[in-house]
């Protein structure tokens, strides 16, 4: 067959990537001028995108022009520097080329023979990782722990619930995973909820225990073990405790040593999630946050967060790889080989829900060797001090109040007018988030404490800097003061 279509060719691939690297370096460069917050109606892109796919090829300036016109405006700029919302998502030029990489190759390394050094330099980078998280020796691939990099922090919450869930039911029989139960705080991520309801672990054995502002939101071990003595008295299994470093909320840190030791009491699985702040724990100063953490059986964070690897990186570690590899291997004919065969290698498609993986480590590898540990180290501290800085300018303004004790780069905070009962500040805050993100001049979002409706303001994009802050600042303080003046006329 000759005169079709090239769908690889090495001088078209270099002509047509160019292009879309000027078109992406060009967004960066003018990513200030869009809202930040997509300000689409729902079902916009059907309006202006045909009902089916071309039957001959377009030219690639027509579809980056359609790009330009009709996908841009539908995109929430989470890399623009005046994205403040949910947590960060790092993009950087380093994980960007090794996300190009990645694409590049495209291979699919399940098994470490389909792509020895996918596997290898995973374990690799990993190890290097774990070590500037100080985490103990046991996580490390030269005893029986290990790291492996998951899509996503739900993935790596449900992989080990499912190692766990395994190690149970061998040890107290099949027939008994209705009464096994999992415990954590009501902050914890929604991940886990979700890993529970995959992995069969009843609705009710789900102890999602109450926190408030006397911890600061943070798990009591005291609450913890008055639960775990009621399920035992009752004949029930606890098996499985997950704390949180840095929650969602209001990145609350739960005492993992205490925690731990009460977990490792009762012969359950303790699992940390520090999928965003667990990055700011390379920072000697802030690394006691992981304290306990050689307690624990497995450890994750999203280096997609804030440790400037392009979406997706989770990394997952654990002391047990046994464990994991029981709950989740196959060995169908089609997929051995000598190497596996052998023990001789690790096959991370047995550390993971999918078969398939991605060459994600190249992106961790090059960010870690084009940046260096030390300009990482200074990037989150950057974060910290403009979050300070915002949580002062917060403090100085009597019409709000900084609602929970800034801990990283995450600064929780209402309006608190002079009158008015909860409900009423309640709606006043949503209505400020929501005049504010309405602006396109910034994105925050918002969360509820103990009833209250709070503003979240996560600083942790690349490009932000103080005048970004200064900026957001300003927005906040006009639209409230738009606000106020309102509510006192009605
Ligand atoms: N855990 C915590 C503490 C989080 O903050 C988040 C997301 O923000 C997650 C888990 C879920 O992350 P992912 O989207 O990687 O599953």
């Amino acid at each position: 067959m000759e005169g079709g279509m090239k769908p690889m060719d090495a001088e078209q691939l270099r002509e047509n990537a160019h292009k879309m690297v000027d078109f992406i370096a060009d967004y960066y460069k003018s990513i200030e001028s869009f809202p930040v917050l997509s300000q689409v109606e729902p079902g916009y892109l059907r309006k202006i995108i045909p009902d089916s796919a071309p039957n001959q090829p377009e030219s690639l300036q027509n579809v980056l022009d359609d790009i330009q016109a009709k996908i841009i405006p539908g995109v929430t700029h989470w890399q623009s520097p005046n994205f403040f919302g949910y947590f960060p998502s790092n993009s950087s030029i380093a994980g960007f080329l090794g996300e190009m990489l990645s694409g590049g190759l495209n291979i699919v390394g399940f098994s470490w023979v389909t792509s020895p050094a996918a596997t290898e330099l995973e374990t690799i980078v990993l190890d290097w990782l774990a070590k500037m998280l100080k985490l103990p020796e046991d996580f490390l691939s030269s005893g029986q722990g290990g790291g492996v990099i998951q899509g996503t922090a739900s993935e790596a919450v449900l992989v080990v619930l499912l190692a766990a869930r395994d190690k149970a039911l061998r040890m107290f029989g099949r027939n008994s995973i209705g009464k096994l139960v999992v415990y954590a705080s009501d902050q914890t991520h929604s991940a886990l909820r979700k890993a529970c309801q995959i992995g069969g672990i009843h609705a009710e054995n789900c102890r999602l225990l109450k926190t408030d502002s006397s911890t600061n939101y943070a798990l009591s071990p005291e609450v913890l073990t008055e639960a775990i003595s009621q399920d035992t008295a009752s004949g029930l299994v606890p098996f499985f405790l997950c704390a949180t470093v840095g929650t969602t909320s209001s990145t609350a840190v739960d005492p993992l040593l205490a925690l731990g030791k009460i977990a490792k009491d009762n012969k359950m699985w303790f699992h940390i999630d520090a999928a965003y702040a667990g990055s700011a724990c390379i920072c000697p100063e802030y690394r006691h946050y992981l304290n306990g953490v050689e307690e624990a059986d497995s450890f994750n964070m999203n280096a997609h967060k804030w440790l400037l690897t392009n979406f997706d990186c989770s990394v997952l570690w654990v002391k047990d790889r046994s464990a994991l590899i029981q709950s989740l291997s196959t060995n169908p004919e089609y997929l051995k080989n000598k190497a596996s065969e052998g023990n001789m290698v690790v096959d991370y498609k047995d550390w993971q829900i999918p078969l398939g993986r991605r060459f994600r480590s190249l992106k961790l590898w090059m960010m870690l060797r084009l940046y260096g540990q030390e300009n990482l180290l200074n990037y989150l501290r950057n974060h910290i001090e403009l979050a300070k800085y915002f949580e002062e300018l917060v403090s100085v303004d009597q019409r709000f109040e900084i609602v929970v004790p800034r801990t990283f780069s995450l600064v929780c905070f209402r309006l608190l007018p002079p009158q008015g009962d909860e409900d009423c500040i309640n709606k006043m805050n949503r209505d400020l988030l929501e005049v504010v993100n309405s602006t396109g001049k910034i994105f925050l979002s918002h969360t509820i404490l103990s009833g209250k409706y709070i503003l979240r303001l996560a600083v942790g994009a690349p490009l932000t800097e103080g005048r970004h802050i200064s900026a957001a600042w300003k927005v906040l303080q006009d639209e409230a003061t738009t606000l106020l003046e309102q509510y006192m006329k009605t």
